[in-house]
């Protein structure tokens, strides 16, 4: 019998991965962890301490002293899904700014941040019952997973769930540059030189385009009793 410990959910921006990894923690009872939260700690401490992006060195030295950790919601009413703490800061939404989302491509791309990020990822993973979601859980931080999702949505479908999430928060925002962002940003994700973005050889892909999550997450919920039947 094998015993279901981690689900590796990888996948473009806004493919709904995040929203369908916390429906299956929650309904599992598991630890729920967004990787990309942790690259984007590194991007805003680089862009908060004046750490110029483009100096890898610089940036991978900075990221490697950061405390980066994340805590379950405790009543703060304002729609995050858990609290990022850099350095023992709250900075959940600082790290949703486009600002951050401008840059985080560029830090994630560099070999000794991803070396950094993925060792502190096995961690969370070692403990067990966790679903991780990113972009190379499947491919590269925890390959040995008994199930892996890669879950994708049209652009434009991704596009409009940004632009959606924007306004809720009281952003401006515009859904042509939202669409270019998100392009650019996968394009460098899924072509960069180091643990590229790309399903694993043994992920079930999952398009979420026009499909709601409960109907995917129950799915899913049907393959894990299957695989923890074996
Ligand atoms: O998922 P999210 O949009 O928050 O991720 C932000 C960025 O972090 C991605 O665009 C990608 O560059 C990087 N990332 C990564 N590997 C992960 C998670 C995120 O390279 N496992």
């Amino acid at each position: 019998m094998i015993t279901m410990t981690v689900i590796a959910i990888d996948g473009p921006a806004a493919s709904g991965k995040s929203t369908i990894g916390r429906m299956l923690a929650e309904a599992l009872g598991y630890l729920f962890l967004d990787t990309g939260f942790m690259y984007r700690a590194v991007t805003l401490a680089a862009l908060q301490q004046g750490v110029d992006i483009l100096d890898e060195t610089a940036v991978t030295t900075l990221a490697r002293s950061l405390d980066i950790d994340v805590q379950a919601i405790t009543g703060h009413g304002d729609g995050r899904h858990y609290t990022a703490l850099l350095n023992g800061k709250d900075v959940t939404w600082e790290l949703r700014t486009p600002q951050v989302d401008a840059n985080v491509s560029q830090v994630s791309g560099y070999l000794g941040v991803r070396q950094e990020m993925v060792r502190r990822q096995r961690a969370f993973g070692r403990r067990g019952h966790v679903v991780m979601v990113g972009r190379d859980i499947g491919t590269v931080v925890m390959t040995d997973a008994p199930l892996k999702l890669y879950v994708t949505a049209s652009p434009e479908e991704r596009a409009q769930r940004r632009w959606r999430d924007r306004q809720t928060q009281g952003h401006q925002a515009d859904y042509e540059t939202i669409l270019a962002d998100v392009i650019r940003r996968d394009k460098f994700d899924s072509s960069r030189e180091h643990s590229p973005m790309r399903p694993a050889a043994d992920a079930v892909v999952i398009d979420t385009t026009g499909r709601p999550p409960q109907v995917i997450v129950d799915e899913i919920l049907a393959q894990v009793s299957v695989i923890n039947a074996r």
